[in-house]
């Protein structure tokens, strides 16, 4: 068996052109355009490569795309009255706070500062509980890009068995809810769960969002199932000197057994941002009380 790929890419570039066109709309029905803050505090330069994509990813979707700096040293009140204004400012739909934060600072302090209707993260408590009750609000990014993947490949997910490796609050948790919210019989691994192996050999569905290149290994899928890499891991490649990127998988031997799978990269991680423009837009037609158009 060869794994069908799932163009993740091609699934991105998709989504932005239908925000791109509905975001046109709203300008035309609200006079004004969507508008996307972020937040980077510091100079973490993983943190400044997302934040210049971003930006660039929101204008190119005709958004507004303001960006705020502070030093390492801005203090926990400064990067709270900096959220805080941002809630005020009526061009504003949608607030990120790129993590992780300096360590002095209390980044559930920050997040739960967050208006819950700005939050397009989907990280606040307001919008986490909303998620775990089946409620309306925003979902964090990434989980929801894999979700939209799955059911794109899959149609309705309903009885399936899923498998979520990692329990993080960014990707794992609400990953798990979204599974269990499209009806799947989810089972959460982490770092203390006991035979892995055989929990993953039982799943049609496998999520995988540990940070541990290549730890899934081929072997270990139930044969046709689907794979969700999310894992970005650098590795030395293979002259020296140099590096690449690899998922949480062992890709060659997934490919043997899978049905399909994400490449990294080039599955998941595309993903993530064109699911930010999407939910900015969402943010913004019901900040203007638009319909969004379908
Ligand atoms: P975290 O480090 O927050 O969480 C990792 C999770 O993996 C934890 O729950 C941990 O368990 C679990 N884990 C660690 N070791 C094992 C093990 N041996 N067996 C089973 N579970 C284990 O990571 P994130 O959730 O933030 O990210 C996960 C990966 O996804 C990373 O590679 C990250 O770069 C990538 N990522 C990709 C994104 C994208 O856009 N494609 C976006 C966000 C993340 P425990 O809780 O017990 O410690």
């Amino acid at each position: 068996m060869t794994a069908e790929i799932i163009d993740g890419k091609a699934f991105a570039l998709d989504l932005r052109e239908r925000v791109a066109a509905l975001s046109a709309d709203f300008a035309a029905k609200a006079g004004r355009q969507p508008g996307l803050a972020v937040v980077l505090v510091g100079d973490d330069p993983a943190s400044q490569v997302y934040v210049r994509a971003k930006g660039k990813a929101t204008l190119a979707a005709g958004m507004l795309s303001f960006e705020h700096r502070l030093p390492a040293s801005a203090s926990e009140d400064e990067v709270r009255a900096l959220v805080e204004q941002l809630n005020a400012d009526a061009a504003v739909d949608g607030i990120l706070v790129q993590l992780p934060l300096p360590d002095h600072i209390d980044e559930h302090a920050v997040i739960t500062a967050i208006d819950a209707g700005k939050d397009v993260d989907g990280f606040t408590p307001e919008n986490v509980g909303r998620l775990a009750s089946g409620l309306d609000g925003f979902v964090p990014c990434t989980p929801l890009g894999c979700l939209m993947l799955l059911k794109d490949r899959i149609g309705d997910l309903a009885g399936l068995d899923a498998i979520v490796i990692g329990r993080s609050n960014i990707v794992g948790k609400p990953m798990a809810a979204l599974l269990l919210g499209a009806s799947c019989t989810v089972t959460i691994a982490h770092s203390k769960t006991r035979d892995l192996p055989a929990k993953v050999r039982a799943a049609d569905i496998v999520v995988a969002a540990v940070g541990r290149p290549g730890m899934i290994k081929g072997d270990w899928l139930k044969p046709g199932a689907t794979v969700i890499d999310v894992g970005i891991n650098r590795i030395a490649g293979d002259e020296p000197g140099t590096t690449r990127l690899v998922g949480d998988v062992d890709f060659a031997g997934a490919m043997a057994h899978a049905g399909a799978i994400t490449p990294v990269p080039g599955g998941v991680g595309p993903m993530t941002i064109a699911v930010l423009l999407r939910n900015t837009l969402v943010a913004a037609h019901r900040r203007a009380g638009v319909a969004l158009a379908r």
